[in-house]
């Protein structure tokens, strides 16, 4: 039996009491069944296998057989504290219970206990507030949790470790014996790995520290190896088949632009940059090459993506073979930027005869109704669109082509609804959080790559200024200077509304001061994600027109939003915010030809690191990178530089694009920290792939599992 069936019910445990509430609580964490249940792995393992007198409690945590000596009770305002003495024998010690005072008959004077915990010494004793302890006797059904390496669990309130430990022990015992291992005998022999069911209670339950090292180990090695499975089986599926009609050009021919693009690019006024060609010629490689096209292509904010998804949106409607056209479906994150390509669409393209669609959830029934009409009748070419590009009613005549902007936005699922809805249409992903290279030929591996490293013309790099939030009132006469040269001005903050506790700038109460007290004189306005759409269009519209000044917004004008005469964006509480969301944001300006500015106003103390995190718990270290992020944000404009940075910051796992494309919601693994054992995993998948395509092996473990936990489409983090 491979781990993934065990479906059983945790309530069929034997020795644990499992109450409905505590049910609740781990199906909190995912946890349903005793597959997840095993796969639920420590945070941490602490080593009790050795004995630590109480004289010793300097150096160790202390793990002990004591004595009680006495009790006595002392009160804290109204609360009863007891005071249990103990020795062993090497010391005496005093055990502090804050709560629950049922100890007192749970640790009867007399009794012999074995201990566990930190002890510090106080007010004359060797105290302990908080620690563990178990009878010399158990009985048969709970095990010792000293003597023995033991796990500490991510666990929340209500959860116990010594519960959670018990549940893992009993799962173990009556159910781990017998599972089979998932990837092939031969690479873990190559690869010295632990068999899976050894793996499993070594990763809980280790005999050593090494033993736990090499069940990690062959549990991330699986990991990756079922990832590489994926990808390359994507890989492979995609060019078994080759479609029909053209050949395929070789990599050094220049393919010729279509009918429709050479239209558009003799009316464009300017011309595309060295970045865009070279996408473009990948694209229309693929688009008459043998495989349907799946391309990512990076680059960094301003660079210009929307126009080559345009230009390879036309070439699909060029190429829908035979007497119908193509059609090619055009999806963003947001009503907001769906929108504005639509916009862009109609103005760039409608002007050539091609048909434009808008379609939203909020296009509603009549209008609709009739969209979708048009669209299956193929009476339109290119509809551009939110996620209600895959909504169950639609369907397309001839759907060649599918972009989606800002992939990282979306999950698998979402791409794989959408491909479905032709027979096999090319895809094309874009997105301005480039992944370093490296990995997202590993991680996004049955994909090519195509990256624009280049900015049109004219641009100015745009310059990047830190503030204390102390000095804001310069940063707002600089920002007035501006404005009065004609220009247009974004604050960004944190919260749209004040939280409780006031210390954070909030979008609400600013929108209202920087229009009343700081720019009376300018036009200013709100706009976040609890707006309703109406709302957001038409302020989006007015502040594009100019008619706005100044928009004061929460990260919601992150994604994509093109406005060019924006040249000053002002971010306060910037410590506030990732380093791809600070770059992104910061895209927002230098669109234009005039120089442009972005502030990065910052806590003084830099000690409001993120929601829920009180300045006191901020170690030395987290408060340097948070003013390292800065930093790098100050020192370059470079998108893909900026990625590098913020993996090393962030540490891997967390990186937008990755942690969002489904591809990765693993458990242990970690592609960055893992690089080499993704490298041999990688390896080792595609020969297994090569000497035999027809392996369908992914069919189960965590491949189904990483596509069926695929993030469902949230409204997008606004
Ligand atoms: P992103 O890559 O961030 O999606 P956009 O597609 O929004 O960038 O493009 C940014 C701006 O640059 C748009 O206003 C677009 O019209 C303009 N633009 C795109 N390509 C060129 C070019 N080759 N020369 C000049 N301007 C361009
Ligand atoms: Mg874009």
């Amino acid at each position: 039996m491979f781990l993934r069936e065990l479906n059983t019910g945790l309530d069929h445990l034997k020795g644990v009491r499992t109450t409905a509430d505590k049910l609740h609580r781990l199906a909190l964490f995912g946890i349903i069944d005793l597959a997840s249940l095993l796969r639920h792995y420590p945070r941490d393992w602490e080593d009790r296998c050795i004995e630590v007198p109480l004289r010793n409690f300097q150096v160790a945590q202390v793990c002990t057989v004591v004595r009680i000596l006495a009790h006595d009770w002392s009160w804290w305002g109204s609360k009863k504290i007891l005071h249990v003495f103990v020795e062993d024998e090497t010391a005496r010690a005093t055990l502090v219970c804050y709560k629950g005072s049922y100890l007192g008959k749970e640790l009867p004077v007399g009794g012999r206990f074995r201990i566990w915990g930190s002890f510090t010494y106080k007010r004359g004793e060797i105290q302990a507030g908080s620690f563990e302890y178990e009878a010399l006797e158990l009985g048969d059904t709970r095990k010792s949790n000293f003597g023995a390496i033991i796990p500490v669990y991510p666990l929340s309130d209500g959860l116990s470790q010594d519960l959670f430990r018990r549940f893992i022990r009993q799962a173990l015992d009556q159910y781990a014996g017998p599972l089979e291992d998932e990837i092939p005998g031969s690479i873990i022999k190559q690869e010295g790995l632990l068999p899976k069911a050894q793996a499993i209670r070594a990763i809980h339950f280790p005999q050593s520290m090494e033993e736990k090292d090499l069940a990690r180990r062959s549990l991330i090695y699986e990991e990756l190896f079922y990832l590489e499975v994926m990808v390359g089986k994507r890989a492979l599926e995609r060019k078994r088949e080759p479609q029909p009609g053209s050949p395929g050009l070789s990599r050094r021919e220049a393919p010729p632009l279509s009918p429709l693009q050479s239209r558009l690019l003799e009316r464009l006024p300017f011309k595309l940059t060295a970045g865009q060609v070279a996408a473009v010629a990948d694209i229309n490689r693929d688009i008459s090459g043998p495989y349907p096209m799946a391309r990512l292509l990076q680059g960094d904010v301003g660079s210009g993506k929307t126009l080559v998804s345009f230009i390879a949106a036309l070439g699909a409607v060029d190429s829908g073979g035979g007497q119908t056209t193509g059609q090619a479906a055009i999806m963003a994150p947001t009503e907001l930027l769906a929108r504005q390509h639509a916009e862009n669409a109609a103005r760039l393209l409608e002007p050539l005869g091609v048909r434009i669609a808008f379609l939203t959830g909020n296009v509603k029934a009549a209008g609709r109704n009739q969209l979708l009409q048009a669209l299956a009748a193929g009476e339109i070419d290119i509809v551009v669109g939110t996620h209600a590009l895959f909504s169950r009613d639609l369907c397309y005549r001839n759907l060649r082509l599918v972009v989606i902007d800002e992939q990282h936005r979306f999950g698998v699922t979402q791409r794989q609804a959408i491909m479905a809805k032709g027979d096999r249409p090319g895809l094309l992903m874009m997105s301005a959080t480039p992944i370093p290279r490296t990995l997202a030929f590993t991680v996004f591996g049955d994909l090519d790559l195509s990256e624009i490293r280049d900015m049109p013309p004219g641009r100015k790099p745009i310059k990047t200024h830190l503030a204390s939030i102390s000095h804001e009132a310069r940063v707002y006469d600089f920002v007035r200077r501006e404005l009065a040269a004609g220009c247009q001005a974004y604050f960004v903050y944190p919260l749209i509304e004040a939280a409780d506790r006031g210390s954070l700038k909030d979008a609400e109460t600013m929108a209202e001061r920087l229009s009343k007290q700081v720019f009376p004189q300018y036009p200013t306005a709100l706009i976040h994600s609890r707006l309703d759409e109406e709302k957001k269009r038409i302020t989006m519209e007015a502040f594009r027109m100019g008619e706005l000044k100044i928009l004061v917004a929460t990260s919601v004008v992150e994604v994509g939003v093109d406005v060019p005469n924006a040249t000053c964006m002002v971010i306060e509480h910037a410590e506030r915010f990732g380093l791809s969301a600070l770059h992104q944001l910061r895209g927002r300006v230098g669109r234009g030809s005039d120089q442009s500015y972005c502030f990065l106003v910052y806590s003084d103390q830099l000690d409001e690191a993120a929601p829920g995190i009180r300045p006191e718990d901020l170690s030395e270290a987290e408060r340097t990178r948070m003013g390292q992020r800065l930093m790098v944000m100050k020192e370059s404009t470079d998108g893909f530089l900026i990625a590098e940075k913020d993996l090393k910051f962030r540490g891997p796992g967390q990186i937008a694009g990755i942690e969002q494309s489904g591809y990765l919601s693993l458990g242990l693994a970690d592609p960055v920290r893992d690089a080499e054992a993704l490298a041999r995993a990688r390896s080792d998948a595609f020969a297994m792939l090569e000497a035999d395509p027809g392996l369908l092996l992914p069919e189960h473990h965590c491949v189904a599992e990483v596509l069926s936990r695929a993030p469902p489409f949230r409204d997008m983090g606004m």
